[in-house]
């Protein structure tokens, strides 16, 4: 049998949810990709995690447990140099440590993990961003899941369609080793509900940018 990966074990060990900070530490122990992103508690630091990064940016509230950024005005899109000042600013009034990303472009996909009491451990795969709850073109698999399974849920999810529509060349592949590796980690560490969203998927890959994950 695969062991648990030792680092994640460690990194969630005794807490009931992970900061987003962690939680895009754990998406990088699994091997999932996540935009380029850094955490800024002054001006100064926010200028300088904006600048490594290239512009333009995002920049979005980090609390300390999981809430609608969106529904808070706690995310702001496509900030330039000259206006990092004023969104941190902005921001931390909400909350005072800000994550700053690479803005990205391509499909907003969500997936899920959750724990249920009959069929144990099950990832889920459909359109994600802010409509989520509108789209509900949601496919669900019984965790473990390998590529042939992966491969029916983007299908069944039209997920399949929608990436590989007007030939968009967006990498399909990446997305079903990050579903394969979503439902072997929610087995790994028992988590009991998590999401990705949105998981960004381009031509470059899929990435991580907006994880909230519970535990017991
Ligand atoms: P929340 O879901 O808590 O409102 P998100 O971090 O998911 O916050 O951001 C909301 C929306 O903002 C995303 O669905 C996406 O459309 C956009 N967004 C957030 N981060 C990025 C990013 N790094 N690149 C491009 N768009 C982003
Ligand atoms: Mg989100």
């Amino acid at each position: 049998t695969i062991q648990p990966i030792e680092s994640a074990v460690e990194l969630v060990k005794g807490k009931k949810t992970l900061k987003d900070y962690e939680a895009m530490k754990l998406m990088e122990i699994y091997g999932i990709r996540t935009p380029k992103w850094g955490i800024a508690e002054s001006v100064e630091e926010a200028q300088r995690v904006a600048d490594s990064i290239g512009y333009p940016v995002v920049m979005k509230i980090s609390p300390d447990e999981p809430v609608h950024k969106t529904e808070m005005k706690g995310v702001i899109v496509n900030v330039e140099k000259d206006q990092v000042k004023d969104v941190y600013n902005q921001l931390s009034k909400i909350t005072k440590r800000v994550m700053i990303q690479e803005q990205l472009n391509g499909l907003e996909v969500y997936v899920g993990g959750l724990r249920d009491p009959v069929f144990g451990h099950v990832v889920l795969v459909g359109s994600g961003g802010i409509y989520v709850e509108v789209l509900k073109n949601v496919a669900y698999g019984l965790s473990p899941i390998y590529e042939d399974e992966a491969q029916e849920l983007l299908i069944e999810s039209k997920i399949h369609d929608m990436l590989t529509a007007r030939k968009r060349g967006y990498d399909e592949n990446s997305l079903i080793r990050t579903l394969i590796s979503v439902s072997r980690m929610i087995v790994d560490l028992n988590v009991k509900e998590m999401d990705i969203n949105p998981l960004f998927v381009n031509e470059k890959g899929a990435f991580a940018v907006d994880v909230r994950i519970v535990f017991d």
